[in-house]
């Protein structure tokens, strides 16, 4: 190597060290992962809060916006070349354009940089300049955290525990009735696995609909670009008195290994371990509607989700993250704008029930945990009516077909133990009383410059979630 190159990549090394340095130093980077089982919110969440972020006028809670110290919001090029990007402005679009509607919700993972100039508060901040922070917010669905589950267990073990779970389901009658007529053993041939893991998906969704959590593989049933490629063609069989090579069964368990090794361990090392902070999104109010199977059935995810984070919860993770942990975990019931906002300290305390309950199911200890209720885009407004010479606290909205409608969602109890608890022992239906939910559209909107779209609570979401680091 002649002097010039020496000296060339000296100066370049150099130059690298000092960005790296400056950028830890003076630009840090939050990454906030958002995350739910699908329909929660997260699409509708991060499309508001980032418009919240850049026209801060409804965010009055976060208080560095109060304090008038955040000078400008704006979005950059992600880090990350290989990661989609979050498609804001489509989203945005769809929320606040003519004809408002619903944007498309999170199918894979996705992410998107907000950049914010701050000045810095405290007793020096006046002495400083304006610095850099950057929130790299990403978005993945609360389906492929389940499958963390996986990696501590072998194909037979997985066969085992979930032929023992589908076993009296009515959705996995088809599919183990095609399992029970295949010959494991036999020689192994693609027609039979793409039958056997069509089947076994339509198992998870129909699973899904009916208000299951445990649904994994999470990729069955958010394929994204993976959709029949072989590591999502397995699926669960019996272990038939010899498994000869090549045969079916082989096949399936290699492929099962497969998932584990190229699709959940590089998610869980590329996207999960470097996230900084983290929210969950839960459609409560979603579950309390469908009833006491699907409320339980959240209690038991909730758990699952939160064992997640759980410091040392496997020698994979442990390794990934090095003594690093998330620092902070955020559970948001979401929706809340079908509530009458007297009624919004009820949905808190029935998310902070159970998220407590979550923390003592997955023997929790960690980062720092809250709940609260929110709406992250208000599509109602709220109204008082007479009903047998009694108020109704209601709220108005828009229906699908555009007309206006005023809805009475049901009055939740004041003790969340009141749903839990029947919840918890298997109660089928709701004894004294009943909860609607509606789909409401979101509303046109006429904002004034500066102001984002109406919401309850984002500016104090934002404030737990990055408001010690402004
Ligand atoms: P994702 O699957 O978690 O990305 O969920 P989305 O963000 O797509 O939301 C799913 C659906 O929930 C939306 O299509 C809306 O119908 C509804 N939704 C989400 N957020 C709100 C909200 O703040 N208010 C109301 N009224 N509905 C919401």
């Amino acid at each position: 190597m002649i002097i010039g190159d020496i000296a060339d990549s000296l100066t370049r090394s150099i130059e690298r060290t000092s960005d790296a340095i400056s950028e830890a130093f003076f630009e840090p980077t939050i990454r906030i992962g958002v995350t739910g089982l699908s329909r929660a919110g997260k699409t509708v969440f991060i499309t508001s809060l980032v418009a919240n972020m850049i026209d801060r006028a409804r965010m009055p809670g976060l208080m560095a916006n109060a304090q008038g110290r955040i000078l400008t919001a704006y979005l950059q090029p992600q880090p990350d070349d290989a990661v989609p990007r979050f498609d804001y402005e489509t989203h945005l679009g769809a929320l606040t354009g003519p004809t408002p509607h619903w944007p498309a919700s999170t199918r894979a993972v996705s992410q998107l940089r907000l950049s914010l100039r701050v000045q810095p508060g405290g007793l020096l901040g006046g002495l400083q300049g304006p610095r850099t922070i950057h929130l790299d917010i990403v978005d993945y669905p609360g389906e492929w955290l389940l499958d963390l589950e996986l990696l501590d267990l072998t194909y037979t073990q997985w066969v085992e525990k979930t032929l023992g779970r589908i076993a009296n389901r009515s959705q996995a009658a088809t599919y183990l009735t095609l399992a029970a007529s295949r010959d494991a053993a036999a020689g192994f041939d693609e027609t039979t696995a793409r039958d056997l893991a069509t089947s076994f998906a339509a198992y998870l969704n129909a699973a899904r609909e009916d208000g299951f959590s445990d649904c994994t593989p999470g990729r069955f049933l958010l394929p994204g670009e993976l959709a029949g490629s072989p590591v999502l063609t397995f699926a669960p069989l019996a272990k038939p008195a010899t498994t000869p090579r090549r045969s079916l069964w082989r096949e399936m368990e290699r492929r099962f290994e497969a998932y584990k090794s190229q699709v959940v361990k590089p998610f869980f090392r590329d996207h999960f371990a470097k996230i900084d902070r983290q929210i969950v999104l839960v459609d409560a109010l979603g579950a309390i509607h469908a009833g006491p199977p699907a409320m339980d059935d959240l209690r038991r995810a909730m758990a699952d989700i939160l064992s997640a984070f759980r410091p040392g919860r496997n020698a994979f993770l442990t390794k990934l993250f090095l003594g690093k942990r998330v620092e902070k975990i955020l559970f948001v019931a979401t929706k809340a704008d079908h509530l009458h906002h007297k009624q919004h300290p009820r949905l808190t305390a029935i998310i902070e029930a159970l998220v407590s309950e979550a923390k003592g199911r997955a023997d929790y200890a960690g980062a720092d945990t809250s709940a609260m209720s929110i709406a992250a885009l208000r599509a109602t407004v709220e109204e008082t009516l007479q009903h047998s010479g009694k108020d109704l606290d209601c709220v108005r909205g828009t229906l699908a077909d555009g007309r206006q409608a005023a809805f009475y969602p049901g009055e939740l109890p004041e003790d969340p133990q009141r749903l839990l608890h029947p919840a918890r022992d298997g109660a089928e239906s709701w004894l004294d009383a009943d909860y609607q939910v509606m789909n409401f559209a979101p509303a046109a909107l006429s904002l004034k410059p500066g102001e984002g779209p109406p919401h309850i609570r984002l500016d104090k979401v934002a404030q737990f979630l990055i408001g010690d680091k402004l």
